[in-house]
C-alpha cells in the first residue's frame, strides 16, 4: 500500500495510545527517546506521489500525532535537514486542505515546532485536560455519577493496579469494569 511507510500499523497503535495516561508517563522514558525525530524523518520523506494516496482522515491523523509528540519531546534533537524538510511538507498540507481538521492539525505542528507559546499553551492545556480527567471524575456509571476529586467529599479511590482510573466506591469500579478491563494494566514504567 502507499501509504504503508507513513501510517503503518505500530504508528496507529501508538498514536491511540498518546491519549491514555500511560503514554504521558511512558514519554519521561528513555525508551521513548527520540520519537519526535522517527516521526520527522517520516513526513520529510512523504513526496507529493506519496501524499496524493493518503486520505484527509490520514493526514490529519498524522498531524495530531505529530503534534503529540513534539510537545511531549520537544525538537531539539531533531536533524535540521529533516526538520525543513517536515515543515515544507506540513506546509503543502495545510494549504492543501485550508479550511479543514487538517488544517488545524498542520497549524499546530508547525506552532509546537516554531516554540509559538499561543499555540503551544492551547495544546498543553487540551492535553493537560485529558490526561487528567481519568484521575479527576469517577470511573463508574458513565454520565451517571457525578462525583469528582474536587467537590468536597470523601476523595476517590485509585484502581490499585493501573492508578490511572478513580471511583467513588466499589459499586462503581464494578459498574465501570468492562469499559476500564482493556485500559487497565501494571505498568512495567
Ligand atoms: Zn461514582
Ligand atoms: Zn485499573
Amino acid at each position: 500500500m502507499a501509504n504503508d511507510n507513513l501510517l503503518n500499523i505500530p504508528m496507529l497503535l501508538i498514536n491511540s495510545a498518546t491519549y491514555t495516561p500511560y503514554f504521558a508517563r511512558f514519554m519521561s522514558t528513555p525508551a521513548a527517546g527520540g520519537l519526535a525525530a522517527i516521526e520527522t524523518k517520516r513526513i520529510a520523506q512523504v513526496t507529493d506521489a506519496l501524499s496524493a494516496g493518503l486520505e484527509q482522515d490520514q493526514i490529519a491523523e498524522t498531524g495530531q500525532f505529530y503534534a503529540m509528540l513534539l510537545i511531549f519531546q520537544g525538537h531539539d534533537g531533531i536533524d535540521e535537514g529533516d526538520k525543513a524538510a517536515a515543515v515544507a511538507r506540513l506546509l503543502k498540507w495545510k494549504e492543501q486542505y485550508n479550511g479543514t481538521f487538517v488544517e488545524e492539525t498542520m497549524e499546530r505542528c508547525l506552532g509546537a515546532l516554531n516554540n509559538d507559546r499561543g499555540e503551544m499553551g492551547y495544546i498543553i492545556k487540551g492535553v493537560k485536560v485529558m490526561l487528567e480527567a481519568p484521575l479527576t471524575k469517577c470511573g463508574g456509571g458513565k454520565g451517571v455519577c457525578r462525583r469528582s476529586m474536587d467537590d468536597g467529599q470523601e476523595p476517590l479511590s485509585k484502581c490499585s493496579r493501573c492508578k490511572t482510573s478513580v471511583y467513588c466506591g466499589a459499586p462503581h469500579q464494578q459498574a465501570g469494569w468492562k469499559e476500564h478491563k482493556p485500559l487497565c494494566f501494571a505498568p512495567a514504567f
